[in-house]
């Protein structure tokens, strides 16, 4: 139509060329494996991400072809973030926590021909080299970790090829809607499945993320991404910084206490991401030792429920703002987000950390449902639970080159989560579990989260886990695993859980006394959940005990 406005699309390099431009001064630091830090900027990666440009064309990578990395959060893997999309190639960033076999699936499924590696990570790769036969060219990147145990045959140096690559300008066309990136799901069941982003919908979640009622990324801000950049995104972070000219701090591999406290301190960091486990770990660290948090004023918490205990704990003990997001590889991730809206500030602070502690409200540019068994469409009342669906502008329409697509949508085309949760009558959604950890008792769902969630409300508790286990009278039961912060004995323990589930749950629903397993620690996936199959599985096996 005449007079219409333009169509201007919407690519990664737009996100890169204007940080270069506007924010050329606007600092990414670097924490390399020794500790010791590198400085750069928005105008010197600008720079680098051309040159780099330059090496991959010359290695052969064409528009549409996949280039993998296996790395943790630093410079080098931001300047990748930027190359291989500007290019028009498909950033397919691999977790390199998953087993082997998965790591193999993936990279062949994927059928990547370069790999770019952290040093860190040479010794487990040079022993997969044999099963990735597609793989031409692996370029190492120096970080003066450790000398590893072997690196591929023959391998490549990424500063060697920077240093020698030409410095002309050659950005092609991309059409907004071809793919920019590629991430597979943890495959906790089967094999992992690839989802595949477009130029456009990375773009439009980046915005997403930005916005004030989002995480609200700021140039103003000081962002410490915790959350890996090998999976999800980093929740969308680098290209959002970019695109706010927020300062980047990237950690490197060390996300323990106190190199992550020490980071926040010495960078004067304001807003942090990462998942529950992470902040329980500072939490404690910086309880026992003293740091200038000052600057910080949010943590961004997703990728599992944090706990309201957890919430209040921050913003009491060191008035740190916790904020919670849900979010899947499929969702790109961040899909929802819980802060307060206007009208809620008159709740009492225990009603406002309800909500907090909630998965939240759909970002613009999405929108969630709750669905019945029968694919029926639940109400928001605060009390049908449901699965999760979701459609919208950054969410997967099926996984890439899998069969398994079948499943994936409605028969009305919103994408089915696995997530069982409710929603109120503001848009707010609580998740009650994942459908495969969905513990169903005298035909009554009972939310393990829930359960979680009130255990480690216990002071002498650090984590818990709560599974279903068969029961001849209940169809299944809760089974307790629960890992303790000091030494109290098993059994006044036990009994003052029960009395702290005994506020929620009604008796029937209660873990028996035999089901409590204390442990000393809690099996965690590849990006530090819950690894609740494997304690099912140790269940079954008879060796909880
Ligand atoms: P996977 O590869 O295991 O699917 P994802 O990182 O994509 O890994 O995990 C997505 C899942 O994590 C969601 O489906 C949900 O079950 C869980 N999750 C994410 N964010 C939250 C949250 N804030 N609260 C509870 N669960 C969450």
């Amino acid at each position: 139509m005449n007079g219409l406005i333009m169509d201007y699309p919407l690519t990664v390099p737009a996100i890169l060329k204007r940080a270069a431009q506007i924010y050329p001064e606007k600092e990414i630091v670097s924490r390399l494996s020794d500790g010791r830090i590198t400085r750069a900027n928005y105008g010197e990666l600008y720079e680098r991400v051309v040159r780099l440009m330059n090496v991959l064309r010359d290695l052969g990578v064409r528009p549409g072809d996949r280039v993998a990395t296996c790395a943790w959060n630093s410079q080098r893997h931001l300047e990748l973030y930027f190359a291989i999309p500007c290019l028009g190639a498909v950033l397919h960033t691999v977790n390199h926590r998953l087993s082997t076999d998965q790591i193999e699936y993936i990279v062949n499924h994927a059928e990547d021909h370069i790999l770019f590696l952290d040093k860190s990570v040479a010794g487990m790769i040079a022993e997969l080299q044999p099963k990735l036969p597609q793989v031409q060219h692996f370029v190492v990147m120096e970080d003066y970790s450790e000398p590893p145990s072997a690196y591929p045959t023959p391998y490549l140096d990424y500063e060697t090829l920077l240093a020698s690559a030409s410095n002309a300008e050659n950005f092609p066309d991309i059409d907004e809607r071809a793919a920019s990136g590629l991430c597979y799901t943890s495959g906790t069941t089967g094999d992992p499945k690839g989802v595949l982003y477009s130029h456009r919908s990375m773009y439009l979640h980046s915005m997403g993320v930005c916005l004030a009622d989002s995480i609200g990324v700021s140039e103003r801000d000081t962002v410490l991404p915790v959350v890996p950049m090998f999976h999800v995104n980093a929740w969308g972070l680098p290209y959002a910084c970019a695109m706010t000219g927020a300062k980047q701090v990237l950690p490197g591999r060390n996300l323990l206490g106190a190199p992550i406290a020490s980071l926040i301190e010495s960078e004067r960091v304001t807003l942090t991401a990462g998942v529950p486990t992470v902040w329980k770990l500072l939490h404690q660290h910086l309880k026992q030792h003293s740091y200038d948090t000052s600057s910080l004023h949010t943590i961004v918490v997703g990728g599992s429920a944090m706990p309201a205990s957890m919430i209040d704990a921050y913003e009491k003990d060191f008035g740190i703002k916790v904020l919670c997001l849900w979010g899947m590889t499929e969702t790109s991730p961040v899909a929802t987000i819980s802060r307060l809206r206007a009208g809620m500030s008159d709740l009492s602070p225990s009603d406002q950390l309800k909500v907090r502690a909630k998965q939240g409200i759909p970002l613009p540019g999405l929108e969630i449902g709750i669905r019945g068994d029968g694919n029926e469409v639940l109400d928001w009342d605060s009390e049908q639970v449901g699965e999760v669906v979701i459609r919208g502008a950054w969410i997967t329409s099926g996984y890439y080159k899998d069969e398994r697509n079948l499943n994936a949508l409605t028969p009305d085309g919103w994408f089915k989560t696995g997530d069982i949760a409710k929603v109120d009558r503001f848009g707010y959604m609580e998740i009650t579990d994942r459908k495969k950890d969905v513990i169903k008792s005298r035909g009554e769902w009972i939310s393990s989260v829930d359960m979680e969630n009130l255990i480690v409300q216990h002071t002498d508790v650090l984590e818990a886990c709560v599974v279903g286990r068969p029961d001849a009278n209940r169809d299944e039961a809760p089974v307790a695993f629960v890992v303790l912060s000091n030494e109290r004995p098993h059994e006044a323990m036990i009994e003052e859980i029960i009395v702290l589930l005994g506020t929620h749950f009604a008796s029937w629903q209660l873990p028996r006394r035999g089901d409590f397993h204390f442990v000393e620690a809690l099996p965690k996936t590849s990006v530090g959940k819950l690894d609740k199959k494997v304690l099912r599985a140790r269940l079954e096996a008879g060796l909880s005990e």
